[in-house]
């Protein structure tokens, strides 16, 4: 029972009130989801987008309809941040401005956030070496607000980083033949030893992981020098329903999501998955729903979660992208009860795909040590059981809208 909730030391936790930036996207709706329907903590959700969250804002009859509040907000440009951060309570100027525009004040208006959950960024590859000024503006520019925001005012900080800030392993620059590629000193990704290698700077790939390492060392050194209470969380690849959008159904039609939403949209329109240069990268995957069990944790344990980097990722889970490709193939050929195309992939050079100034991560295996200390958590799902999950969510939302989209005459 919610209600009946301890923490990892077997004390009573206390209801708060958690600000979430970015709540509107992929692991916010999660995170919102499960804080609504698991525990009493209150969410002042803030996003420029709502649909994702949207099944939890309506109707008021909601068992939650109290402890949610939406609160639509651009944090890069709304004059309303810049009143915010003048003032000395970012709180009371979203809950202030919240209430002349909503005709139901709850409680909630009355309270103070003492959580803040930043999770807004622009995260997608394809934007990263196309638009990487707003990349940097977005991922480490307007993080600086509310870093200071929260360094000033004695907030607790929950900040989304991501395991880019690795970049590439110290194994991939070995000789390809190297016994020592096999050795996990040379590859398996520690939050206190790694190293982060990143490519040359005309490879702009790298300006969101740059960006993410920056607003990391500036959190580290506000808790440092400041005492800001934070904790930051380095996510790899979370899946699972939500993710991203379906090019021309929910999406534009000429945007590049993750390779999750790319492969799902290929299989819904049965044509081949494109492999960027040769499918050959490895990552591992883990499921949204055992990832969001570990930021509950973080949230629910602050005196083992402050002043922490966690890694949050599933090593057993590991693939090349051109094996989740088959793996994809397979699972939805079962999900959608149609055979498998006779050439279920292509290659593709990353030029052609991505554009130029695109480069990869080689592999990413987490080291588990921190979050298994700390925090006692371990992932559940393996990728098989995940993808079914996620593409039958896919099937189901997606392949009636793909086939009427499909059939549409084409204007003469
Ligand atoms: P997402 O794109 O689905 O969610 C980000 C949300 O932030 C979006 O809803 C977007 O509208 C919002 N946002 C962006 N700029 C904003 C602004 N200026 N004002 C208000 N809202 C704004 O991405 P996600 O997968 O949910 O990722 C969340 C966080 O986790 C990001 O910081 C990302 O870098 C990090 N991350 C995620 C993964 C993953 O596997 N999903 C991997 C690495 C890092
Ligand atoms: N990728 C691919 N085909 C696609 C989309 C992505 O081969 O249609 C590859 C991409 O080059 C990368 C991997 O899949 O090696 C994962 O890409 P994603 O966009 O999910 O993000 P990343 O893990 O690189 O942050």
């Amino acid at each position: 029972m919610a209600s009946a909730r301890v923490d990892l030391d077997g004390n009573p936790i206390k209801p708060i009130t958690i600000c979430m930036i970015g709540a509107g996207g992929f692991i916010g709706s999660h995170l919102c989801e499960k804080l609504m329907a698991e525990t009493l903590h209150k969410v002042l959700a803030v996003d420029v987008y709502s649909d994702k969250i949207k099944h939890l804002l309506e109707p008021s009859s909601l068992p939650w309809a109290d402890r949610i509040q939406f609160h639509r907000l651009n944090i890069k440009n709304d004059s309303r941040l810049e009143g915010l951060i003048r003032i000395s309570d970012l709180v009371i100027f979203f809950l202030s401005s919240f209430m002349c525009l909503c005709s139901r004040v709850s409680d909630i208006a009355l309270e103070f956030a003492s959580n803040i959950i930043n999770l807004a960024a622009i995260c997608t590859p394809a934007d990263y070496n196309t638009r990487p000024l707003d990349t940097i503006y977005s991922n480490f520019i307007d993080a600086l607000p509310v870093i200071k925001y929260c360094s000033e005012n004695g907030k607790r900080l929950i900040h989304f980083s991501t395991c880019e800030v690795y970049g590439k392993t110290i194994g991939c620059f070995l000789p390809k033949d190297s016994p020592l590629r096999q050795d996990p000193a040379y590859y398996v990704l520690s939050e206190d030893s790694s190293p982060c290698i990143f490519g040359p700077i005309e490879k702009q790939r790298w300006s969101y992981a740059c960006a993410k390492q920056l607003v990391e060392r500036l959190i580290y050194a506000e808790g440092a020098e400041n005492g800001l209470e934070f904790t930051i969380v380095r996510p790899f690849n979370w899946i699972g329903p939500r993710m991203d959008f379906i090019p021309g159904i929910d999406g534009p039609s000429e945007g590049v999501p993750r390779v999750l939403a790319c492969f799902s949209n290929n299989l819904l329109r049965r044509e081949p998955l494109k492999l960027v240069d040769g499918g050959e990268s490895q990552r591992t995957f883990v499921y949204i729903k055992d990832a969001i069990e570990a930021v509950l944790l973080m949230i629910e344990n602050p005196s083992r979660a402050n002043g922490q980097i966690f890694n949050v990722g599933n090593p057993n889970n590991e693939v090349t992208v051109r094996q989740l490709a088959e793996m994809m193939t397979q699972v939805y050929s079962t999900v959608s009860n149609e055979p498998s195309l006779s050439t279920p992939t292509i290659d593709i050079s990353s030029k052609e795909f991505y554009g130029e100034g695109y480069d990869d991560s080689d592999k990413r295996i987490p080291d588990m040590t921190i979050i298994n200390r700390q925090l006692g958590w371990n992932p559940k799902t393996s990728l098989w059981d995940l993808l079914e999950s996620t593409l039958t969510y896919q099937h189901r939302t997606y392949a009636e809208a793909v086939k009427k989209a499909t059939s549409k005459p084409v204007a003469s």
